[in-house]
């Protein structure tokens, strides 16, 4: 009997100690470092092993002598998926997607497992019966779903003896923090587990050329599965957002090695399963009968993609002492910024205000494009004029009031004048190369705060 082997590990970022702390060196959160026996045993027969004593070493190559194989990609029936993958799934990849329990990863993989047309596809499930997926199955697709395999199991030893016999082309694992190997002891859902499993399948993809993905369980922090090791080791992170009360989801890439890392799939979950959202821009404004002060558009860039969203503020005298100010889906510190340059620069008196800001539909925007409509919709919140639903905003605040240049204008445009805007504001410095004439919308240019309120709002 080999000794009982154990190490310490942060729960949060998987930071490997040899003796206990109170505080991660690593991370800097306390109280999150954990005992676990991490005694391995050799390597025996049905797990995925790396065949070091057959394999060639690796002799170094010149650029020009390698020779580039195009693997073509798996193109799934869900075009979002595609996007956000980079155009399809890349044979070989490990591929992880986050989120919090019950928004919707499951079914999402599920979906494409049932309908993805010729390929045999492995679902390993250590969460649920497999009566409880074939019931929620019926419920996705129409299709009977014969290429699609529901394994439930959580030794991943085991995983591989089927996988083996089996031969999938798809590997789905619902979900990385039921899998446990035997050679680490700890339990499923720790950090060393976690990591052994990964790794075991990571192994797995590259050797086989089968693509695998992995749910994983985001902690309340936003950390995949605790261990952000788990992020290092994949080829794909994924993340799966939107409120669990509301109908949409996003699928973000966070990293990609095969492509973009700023490609966003939207979706509406249904009774029936998740929608794919082609055009994003019309669930994501609000439907409005008579025009509402303090609610403006913005056109925003999602990776490649131009949306157009919606701001909403409210802003009224503040009640108690200090005023209040509130964001969701936009930065707050940035708020604070425009708020200061609105008082500064544009002499609206808000600081005995309370100021309330939403960006609706649940996005986070981090796009400065956005600017222009945040002060656009405070402004007309303060001042309770309503804006033309008409108008929309494309252009970053600076510090000095100034109305800023934002790429891609073109873009923004385009998609404003697809539903049907008449009138959009942008920085004059966005003129360069741009007809402003050659649109069916307005075109209004800016170069300080006050042209922009000047000419829209405020004369109203
Ligand atoms: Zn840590």
């Amino acid at each position: 009997m080999a000794k009982v082997k154990t190490s310490y590990f942060c729960q949060n970022c998987g930071h490997q100690s040899p003796k206990w702390l109170g505080r991660c060196p690593s991370c800097g959160e306390w109280n999150t470092i954990v005992e676990e026996v991490i005694q391995k045993e050799e390597p025996e027969k049905g797990s995925w092993k790396v065949s070091t004593s057959t394999k060639v070493a690796a002799k170094p190559r010149a650029v020009s002598e390698i020779t580039y194989s195009d693997q073509p990609r798996i193109l799934t029936p869900d075009s979002e998926l595609n996007r956000v993958l980079g155009g399809g799934i890349v044979p070989g990849s490990l591929v992880l997607i986050g989120g919090e329990p019950g928004i919707g990863k499951s079914t999402l993989l599920l979906q494409i497992a049932l309908n993805l047309p010729g390929q045999r596809v492995l679902y390993v499930s250590g969460e649920e019966s497999d009566q409880q997926i074939k019931m929620r199955a019926e419920r996705l697709s129409e299709r009977r779903g014969a290429n699609c395999f529901i394994l439930t199991e959580t030794s991943t030893q085991n995983i591989f003896k089927q996988v083996e016999a089996f031969e999938p082309d798809i590997l789905i694992i619902d979900s990385i923090q039921t899998l446990q190997s035997s050679f680490v002891e700890s339990g499923a859902g720790s950090v060393s587990q976690v990591r052994e499993c990964a790794a075991e399948l990571m192994r797995f993809a590259k050797e086989s050329g089968t693509p695998v993905f992995l749910i994983g369980h985001i902690t309340k922090d936003g950390s995949i599965a605790g261990p952000k090791v788990l992020e290092h080791m994949v080829d794909t992170v994924l993340q799966f957002e939107g409120d669990r009360h509301l109908a949409y989801r996003i699928l973000r890439t966070t990293k990609n090695r095969f492509g973009s890392t700023s490609e966003l799939g939207l979706y509406e979950m249904l009774g029936t399963g998740l929608r794919e959202v082609t055009n994003p821009s019309e669930i994501l404004i609000t439907q409005r009968e008579e025009a509402t002060s303090g609610i403006t558009i913005g056109a925003m860039l999602e990776g490649n993609r131009p949306l157009l969203i919606e701001c909403q503020s409210l802003v009224s005298i503040a009640t108690y002492g200090t005023p209040q100010r509130s964001s969701t889906g936009y930065d707050a510190k940035r708020l604070n910024m425009l708020l200061a340059v609105l008082e500064k620069r544009g002499g609206f008196r808000l600081g005995a205000q309370d100021v309330f800001l939403n960006i609706a539909g649940g996005l986070k925007v981090e796009d400065p494009a956005i600017d222009l409509a945040v002060c656009a919709s405070i402004v007309s919140s303060y001042e309770d004029i309503a804006l033309p639903p008409t108008v929309c905003f494309a252009a970053e605040v600076g510090l000095g009031g100034e109305v800023r240049a934002v790429n891609r204008v073109e873009q923004r445009i385009a998609e404003a004048e697809k539903l049907g805007f008449r009138e959009i504001w942008i920085s004059k410095y966005n003129l360069k190369g741009l007809d402003p004439g050659g649109y069916k919308i307005k075109v209004n240019t800016a170069t300080r705060l006050d042209e922009v309120f000047v000419g829209s709002l405020v004369t109203r």
